[in-house]
């Protein structure tokens, strides 16, 4: 990865801002590997996949019924057939159906040479020995036919380069018949907190100690198949301990992720160690929570430095980490999704920066109200909530059934 500094350490930069910037320095992490496709899932396509035959790849039945040929069903109220065959998934007739005659068809058989429609059995009436069938008149040629390639046509390609491959890829990927895709080989991610006070849980916890959340929650959100992930614990504030930390990871990890130690107090390491070992590129994002971030490289590995406080850890996660990870893995650097929906509470906010609302759903899901308390440092709030409402850095007040934009953590929790 190549992240030149973008923006003087002290300005305060605009997510969107970025977002852009990371877009335009974060390159895939180079590497591929062959994988059967069972274990393919959650991985990024290294190649784009092209059908080698259509889909489906011979026209079959959409119903249960009897097969026609709609001509012999033209201008009349109804027509008994004489049934020439009977045709099921699997077991194609080889010969074509003789002009006059119906076959009984089932779901995804193949539909025979000869005939061109089939009626649904709810709308025939066959006699006892099934030898004739009634089937309505007027039947358009195609009726509950589903033709070879209308799905995909051969040739076609049914899958990008850089798509993820999540369940539906895994079934187009099966259909068109392959059994092994290349993918980009996970990223190696190491993940450290920081800070003389941070605690094993486990752990007697000294006057003045905490115990780690942070690491249980990063180790948590990048618990992913695209990411092959290291937890190298708790680094003091001391900053040897921590230059020599970070090189060493930087040695043998893509990113090196940490939490803690940017702001700027005196014992706050992070950013002079990275500093010294790489560069910063920005560190100050303007979203609450989550101002102190930092993103820079050191050695040849990428650089997330993620607030401490645990609230701002996750958003400042949400808005940079993920689309650094999705980027170095080799899909979309995108921000993670929001859905629009009124909201059921007023708010007075700030101009000038993004904040985001713990908020819960309520309505069964067609209002959100807050679900507070706010501070960076509460978690309690935090996990009784559904997500969280994301208010423009322009926005400066919110009246009950404005439209607010909503992260749901479903979407973005594994
Ligand atoms: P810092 O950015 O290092 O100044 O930390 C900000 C706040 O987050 C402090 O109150 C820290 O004690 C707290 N904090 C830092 N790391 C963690 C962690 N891993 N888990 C929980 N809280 C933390
Ligand atoms: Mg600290």
């Amino acid at each position: 990865m190549t992240l030149e500094t973008c923006c003087a350490p002290d300005d305060l930069m605009t997510p969107a801002a970025a977002l852009d910037a990371l877009r335009q320095r974060v390159a895939p992490v180079a590497g591929t590997e062959p994988r059967p496709l069972m274990a393919a899932r959650g991985t990024v396509l290294a190649e784009s996949i092209t059908a080698p035959h259509a889909l489906p790849a011979w026209d079959n039945s959409a119903m249960d019924g009897w097969a026609v040929r709609a001509a012999d069903t033209a201008g009349a109220e109804s027509v008994t057939l004489p049934v020439a065959d009977r045709v099921a998934a699997g077991h194609p007739r080889a010969e074509p159906v003789p002009p006059g005659h119906a076959v009984r068809i089932f779901t995804g058989a193949p539909v025979p040479d000869g005939v061109d429609a089939v009626v649904m059995q709810e709308h025939c009436t066959a006699d006892d020995d099934g030898g004739r069938v009634t089937v309505p008149g007027g039947v358009a040629a195609g009726t509950n036919v589903r033709h070879a390639g209308e799905d995909v046509a051969a040739g076609a390609t049914v899958l990008a380069q850089g798509t993820r491959l999540d369940a539906r890829a895994l079934a187009l990927a099966a259909a068109v018949g392959c059994d092994r895709l290349l993918v980009r080989r996970p990223v190696q991610v190491a993940v450290f907190s920081t800070g003389d006070e941070v605690r094993e849980p486990g752990e007697p916890l000294p006057d003045g100690g905490l115990y780690d959340a942070n690491r249980y929650m990063l180790m948590g959100l990048l618990d992913r198949p695209d990411l092959a992930v290291a937890d190298l614990g708790i680094l003091p504030d001391a900053p040897k301990a921590l230059e020599g930390a970070l090189h060493d990871a930087a040695l043998s990890y893509d990113v090196v992720i940490t939490s803690g130690g940017v702001s700027l107090g005196e014992e706050d390491h992070v950013r002079a160690a990275v500093e010294g070992l790489g560069g910063l590129h920005f560190w100050r994002l303007a979203v609450k929570p989550g101002k102190p971030v930092a993103l820079g490289h050191v050695g040849g590995a990428a650089f997330l430095g993620l607030p401490g406080n645990p609230v701002a850890a996750l958003v400042t996660f949400l808005l940079m980490g993920r689309p650094l990870l999705a980027g170095l893995a080799g899909a979309a650097v995108t921000e993670p999704p929001r859905y629009t929906l009124p909201a059921a509470f007023t708010f007075d906010k700030k101009a000038g920066r993004r904040e985001f609302l713990r908020a819960r759903l309520a309505d069964g899901g067609r209002t959100v109200e807050r679900a507070g308390p706010e501070g960076s440092a509460l978690l309690g709030s935090l996990v009784t909530c559904d997500g969280l409402v994301d208010l423009a850095p322009e926005t400066t007040a919110v009246a009950p059934g404005d439209p607010v934009p909503f992260l749901p953590f479903a979407e973005v929790l594994p």
